[in-house]
């Protein structure tokens, strides 16, 4: 594949927008999955490929090889890791596939950008993938720029539970000579902000995850809800657009007997109408969720454009 010219227009692919374990989720007929499956719509997990001067992939889930595939996408240039769960890093060996096809003694080892404490982690399965020549592993520090597939990258620290303490996100920012540069965060995986250093605020665009709607009443898994994460668009404040990914079936469908499944969460207090009245009503699909982001935000006064990403979803930015 050519690389196109570094004018050319970026764009964004979500490759998969899916929790840990893919939605629909295996031997689950809660509410939200059954209806997928009767949608025919699913939820990969987790990867987005930016594609411009060169290609970056963040993050490198279980469902890598498909999504690469589907995609046409030749060597990426670079990865980026944002942490240690499997389902961001456990596709690591597909990108053996390049190096396999590439002419005897041809093959460069992919840089892969990620947080000593994430590859400590990552190191016990993979490290024979860095020995083998596929990777290459480049140790980075939050707060740090780093330049990876000719992006500048800044990594940022995330709180995503004690299990990821590895886990940064990330903002990338093109090296435009002929116009203002653009810039992206992707938060991956996280609960809160420890810190909110200036470089992340008033990106272009935001990709955060929205795993449940409402905040559970108990975030043992220490993820993002869309509930919370309408905070963390404001401090944010992206320019041009918000998009969720990231989402599971963890949220209680009122009077689904699924809800005593073990990933169900209680909500702490659901988002419902600013004048009161009974919460919004639990999205089982993409189109309810994008109709149910909508009306949250037209009935807090929120003029911000927030596109709830789905499989496949191209975006040129
Ligand atoms: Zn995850
Ligand atoms: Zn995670």
């Amino acid at each position: 594949m050519n690389h196109p010219s570094p004018d050319q227009t970026l764009k964004l692919t979500f490759l998969g927008t899916g929790a840990a374990w893919g939605l629909p989720e295996l031997s689950c007929d809660c509410l939200i999955c059954r209806d997928m499956r009767r949608k025919r719509e699913k939820r990969e997990r987790s990867a987005l490929l930016l594609s411009g001067p060169s290609t970056l992939l963040l993050d490198c889930g279980p469902d890598i090889k498909g999504q690469l595939a589907r995609h046409g996408v030749d060597r990426p240039d670079a990865v980026l890791i944002s942490h240690e769960h499997g389902d961001h890093y456990l596709g690591l060996d597909e990108l053996f596939a390049y190096k396999r096809v590439a002419p005897r003694g041809t093959f460069e080892p992919i840089p892969v950008y990620l947080t000593p404490k994430s590859w400590e982690t990552i190191s016990v399965r993979f490290g024979y993938l860095e020995e083998m020549g596929v990777i290459s592993p480049h140790l980075v520090e939050p707060g740090r720029w780093f330049e990876a597939a000719r992006f500048n990258v800044f990594p940022f620290k995330t709180d995503h539970g004690r299990f990821a303490s590895g886990s940064v996100g990330f903002l990338v920012k093109t090296k435009n000579v002929s116009s203002r540069p653009l810039r992206l965060v992707y938060t991956s995986d996280l609960v809160d902000l420890p810190e909110f250093p200036a470089e992340i605020k008033r990106p272009d665009y935001l990709v955060i995850q929205a795993f449940w709607l409402n905040e559970p009443a108990k975030n043992t898994p220490r993820h993002m809800s869309f509930q919370r994460a309408l905070e963390f668009i404001r401090r944010f404040d992206p320019e041009r657009e918000t998009f969720l990914i990231h989402m599971g079936d963890a949220d209680q469908v009122p009077g689904d007997p699924a809800n005593a499944m073990t990933k169900k969460y209680e909500p702490l207090d659901p988002l419902r109408p600013p004048s009161g009245g009974k919460p919004y009503p639990i999205p089982r699909n993409q189109a309810q969720w994008q109709e149910t982001v909508e009306r949250i935000l037209t009935d807090r006064g929120l003029a911000r454009r927030v596109t709830v990403a789905f499989d496949g979803l191209e975006v040129n930015l």
